[in-house]
């Protein structure tokens, strides 16, 4: 019996289905490449993904259905930004400026630089304001490909502020396509109110903070910048398992400035993924590997940082890690929303294939926050979120930088973005 749909995109040069039969082994193979390939969607769900001669044997379009042609173009799933942080007021291009001449940390932080002028502006700014903020931030990704965002607090550093930032995320969520996927980040930095008094900083987000978040049910993760200076292994730790009690799965800022050892702690504590990774030690990758943390790559945060040094990613694939990109997406360190931006720096600088990159701002992606059995791929039962990208070829989203290629966003098989061109729709 044929199975109904009610929108096919069809007959484009390129579906990536990301979802290929079992013997894939290189990156090429697992993007499940199918040439003249159609997909078919029924409500929010894929119903079949294949090559267009074969989709009659198969679909049939409902009454009012709609059909797509997407020959000349690209297909892919929708793109999953595993690590951002979308909710801040203020702007730190004058800091921007002062890095380029030379200054140091402490010049930035006496003009009135760094993260903790991002919590100021972000405790003062209203609610509303951080809420529109928001939404143009989100319009912003959708335009790129993005469908799925995890976002993170961070900003508030207080329990009535990071409660609020998860609010506004919950609030965003409801009012746009873009899904986003919500992680607690209270321990980003101690608060100026905390200077000299750390310990009681810790307690506070153990105490305090993630019980709140928890019980109301405003974040899925829990996460802590994991760094010399800011929290140690120990501290992470215990913030970690706190959270993981109370149903916050494990996420870390790790071994991103200094080798200090987040990597194992993140395979210690079953984290989902471990992000930056720039120092990750040998054994910290293998024991990443065997329990299956994804390894999340932010290398537009060290292009923006101009640090002069990538993480290993050709290692980590080699050790057979799931490697994710995702923007980092922040006023301090990444001021990008662009995820085939982040593809060209992880091509050009760490030497990641086209292939590699599409796996890491998909399906490696989806697995970064949870979400593989819904996300990352085009195939029956998974949420329909797919592009529709103005290019020849996959490899040209890498390859051709700084431009935006994609021409159509369906989410949950609605179209939700379409490119216009000289004042017209496409
Ligand atoms: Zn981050």
């Amino acid at each position: 019996m044929k199975i109904e749909a009610d929108l096919i995109v069809e007959r484009a040069d390129q579906l990536l289905t990301l979802a290929p039969g079992e013997n894939a082994k290189t990156a090429e193979d697992k993007l499940g490449l199918v040439p003249d390939g159609s997909v078919a969607v029924k409500g929010e769900s894929i119903v079949w993904a294949g090559p267009d001669r074969e989709i009659g044997r198969h679909i049939v379009l409902s009454a009012g259905g709609k059909r797509l042609n997407a020959r000349g173009k690209v297909v892919t799933p929708g793109f999953v930004d595993s690590h951002t942080h979308p909710v801040f007021a203020g702007s730190r291009a004058l800091e921007f400026e002062l890095r380029i001449k030379g200054a140091t940390y402490q010049q930035i932080a006496q003009a009135g630089g760094g993260i903790k002028s991002t919590v100021e502006n972000t405790r003062t700014a209203s609610k509303e304001d951080l809420r529109d903020l928001g939404l143009r931030r989100l319009e912003e990704m959708l335009s790129l490909g993005t469908t799925t965002v995890e976002a993170k607090s961070g900003y508030g550093l207080s329990v009535a502020d990071e409660i609020r930032m998860l609010e506004v995320l919950r609030d965003l969520d409801r009012k746009h396509p873009v899904d986003i996927v919500s992680t607690f980040l209270g321990a980003h930095e101690i608060p100026p109110e905390y200077a000299g008094r750390k310990q009681d900083y810790v307690q506070l987000v153990i105490d305090e903070m993630i019980p709140e978040v928890a019980s109301r049910k405003l974040a899925s993760f829990c996460d802590v910048f994991c760094e010399e200076g800011v929290f140690s292994l120990e501290e992470s730790r215990r913030i970690l398992e706190k959270g993981a009690e109370l149903g916050l799965r494990p996420k870390l800022h790790a071994d991103e400035l200094t080798p200090l050892g987040g990597s194992e702690l993140a395979a210690e504590v079953g984290a989902v993924s471990a992000d930056h990774l720039l120092f990750a030690s040998e054994k910290g990758m293998e024991m990443m590997a065997e329990k299956g943390v994804v390894a999340t790559l932010l290398p537009g945060t060290a292009f923006f940082l101009f640090m002069g040094r990538y993480a290993p990613a050709r290692k980590m694939i080699e050790k057979g890690l799931a490697v994710a990109l995702a923007t980092d997406f922040n006023p301090g360190s990444c001021m990008t929303q662009s995820l085939p931006l982040i593809t060209t720096i992880a091509c050009t600088q760490m030497r990641m294939t086209p292939a590699e990159c599409i796996l890491g701002i998909t399906r490696h992606a989806a697995r970064a926050i949870g979400r593989e059995d819904t996300l990352g791929s085009l195939e029956p039962g998974k949420q329909a979120d797919l592009l529709l990208l103005d290019i020849p070829d996959y490899r040209h989203l890498s390859y051709h930088f700084g431009i935006n290629h994609v021409e159509r966003v369906f989410k949950k098989g609605r179209e939700v973005w379409k490119r216009t061109t000289c004042g017209q729709q496409v």
